[in-house]
């Protein structure tokens, strides 16, 4: 009980305003109903209680009248909660004793001073159920019912629409929220539209549902006291998304300037049908106010050919590239794609050498990598007159790259061995090795043995910011230049496509700790 209170003590000081308690473990024990006495007494903020049996995804063995009697007495007893939990498919499976517990908080209302409230829910952890709206109107139709709550496993982030959708059509107050990977959208925008509450859990590991946000993380960094019905909403859409450090940098930046926006992963599988789908589902909900995107592995290029069958325009660049980070949705529904990786890994590079960008002409580079990132490197190198050679995994891809620049400037295809034979002023890593979560986070891209001093070698990877890459070089002289460099710049450029307005720059001075 002490742990438990602890932990509800943190959890308002943190920010929240009501405590849910998940008995469903306690029940049938010794002392079970003294112990959530001594809970909802001493809560230090008013409550709900919730006793979730095994067949709803809870934990609660105990037989179902003896589930529900104990759920009477709670609200029976001298401190009973702001609001009872009660399982839509209880009323089917006991409903004497559903409808007596119904009929037992009508009475303990007559108390003076005292009203609890019934929150009749439906949770599913397969997916959207299939009588979902049907549902919503029988839960709709009962009596008795205060707040109508509805849970799903989402399946894409195209659920969170149809959740939303539920809340602006609520003749009660509600709750819709979608749970896993895709559904941390309904839980962040739940006030955009009106949902009753929204859930968060006391720290991160103290999740009571898959993929529920901790207090922390939903006030701070996706600014949740903030959002209204206005609120533009943007994201980084990838696959995975979970690492990405975008998030932090945004909201951060929205934050500072006041604007109304909030930014959250999207994550979208890596076909393009998924895309497709999701992308357009995003941006033709109107009352959604989506605004744009961050747009990462592994679909820079999707980006490009939705935003062309789509009819949008194309900055020459990403076009020239084949490949987008940005997405820009205006006002009027039109939409843009942009390359803000080409000039921000530019402008880093001469940063660091403190050089203008045509002294870049004539420097041998080797570029590791032949995707997206690497393209628009390339890209604007070969466009400075840098003599470029890539190193690729797969030559196909490299060969591609090439042709696809024949016209701006000869590019060569270097083999394995040149690395450890040939000398290059400049080293630049646009795979993903040595990033966390990606194919091998303890590798350099670099043979040991690479001829590294006085050369520049740029890493793209920024999580972890210092790479096994960094760290090779730094071993062997070079002067060296972390991803963070590139990123903070592309993401300005992404800020001010957005919202007109620079990065503040102490947000873009990000804890490189990190
Ligand atoms: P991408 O389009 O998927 O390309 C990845 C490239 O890495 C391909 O050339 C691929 O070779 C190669 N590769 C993948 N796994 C490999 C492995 N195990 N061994 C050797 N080569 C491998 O990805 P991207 O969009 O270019 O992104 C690459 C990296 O850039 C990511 O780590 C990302 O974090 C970073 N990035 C940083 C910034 C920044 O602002 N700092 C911006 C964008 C991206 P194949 O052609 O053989 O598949």
């Amino acid at each position: 009980m002490h742990d438990a209170l602890d932990q509800a003590d943190r959890a308002v000081q943190a920010g929240a305003r009501l405590i849910e308690w998940r008995i469903d473990a306690l029940v049938g024990g010794d002392d079970a109903f003294k112990a959530i006495q001594t809970l909802l007494r001493d809560s230090p903020a008013s409550c709900i209680v919730t006793c979730r049996p095994l067949w709803e995804g809870g934990l609660c063995e105990v037989p179902e009248i003896e589930r529900l009697e104990l759920l009477r007495n709670i609200i029976e007893s001298d401190s009973p909660p702001k609001y009872v939990d009660l399982e839509m498919l209880a009323l089917e499976r006991s409903p004497e004793a559903a409808i007596a517990l119904i009929d037992a908080i009508k009475e303990t209302n007559t108390r003076p001073g005292v009203e609890v409230g019934l929150i009749l829910s439906s949770h599913d952890f397969k997916g959207r159920p299939v009588d979902l709206i049907q549902k919503i109107e029988t839960m709709t139709n009962e009596m008795g019912v205060n707040v109508i709550k509805v849970v799903w496993l989402a399946r894409s982030l195209r659920d969170n629409l149809e959740a939303f959708a539920i809340l602006r059509e609520r003749s009660r107050p509600t709750l819709a929220l979608c749970m896993g990977e895709f559904g941390l959208m309904s839980r962040v925008l739940a006030p955009k539209f009106g949902g009753f509450i929204t859930f968060a859990s006391e720290a991160p590991g103290h999740e009571t549902a898959p993929g529920q946000a901790s207090i922390e993380e939903l006030r701070n960094l996706y600014r949740f006291d903030s959002i209204g019905r206005d609120t533009k909403v943007y994201g980084v859409i990838g696959w995975p998304v979970g690492h990405s450090l975008s998030p932090k940098i945004h909201n951060a930046g929205f934050d500072a300037i006041e604007h109304d926006g909030v930014y959250l992963p999207l994550p979208v599988p890596k076909e393009y049908e998924h895309f497709k789908a999701t992308v357009g589902s995003l941006i033709d909900d109107e009352r959604l106010d989506f605004r744009g995107a961050s747009v990462t592995i592994p679909h820079k290029e999707n980006l490009i050919r939705f935003v062309m069958e789509r009819g949008g325009s194309i900055e020459p660049m990403a076009g020239f590239i084949g490949a987008a980070n940005t997405l820009v949705v205006n006002e009027d529904g039109s939409i843009e794609a942009i390359n803000t990786d080409c000039p921000a890994a530019i402008k880093a590079l001469c940063a660091r050498l403190d050089i203008e960008p045509d002294a870049l002409q004539g420097k041998r580079v080797a570029i590791l990598g032949a995707g997206g990132v690497a393209r628009g490197i390339v890209a604007g190198l070969a466009q400075l007159g840098a003599k470029v050679t890539i190193f690729n995994r797969s030559q196909n891809r490299a060969e591609a790259m090439v042709e696809a620049f024949r016209e701006l400037a000869p590019i060569a295809i270097g083999e394995a061995l040149q690395l450890i034979d040939e000398r290059f002023d400049i080293y630049i890593n646009g795979t993903p090795l040595g990033m966390n979560g990606g194919p091998d986070p303890e590798a350099s891209p670099l043979p040991d043995g690479a001829p590294l001093e006085g050369a520049l070698v740029m890493e793209t990877v920024y999580n972890p910011v210092e790479t096994p890459l960094i760290r090779q070089a730094e071993a062997n002289g070079a002067i060296t230049l972390d991803g963070l460099a590139m990123f903070v710049r592309q993401a300005g450029t992404q800020f001010k496509h957005w919202t007109g307005r620079a990065l503040p720059v102490d947000v873009m001075d990000v804890d490189r700790g990190n």
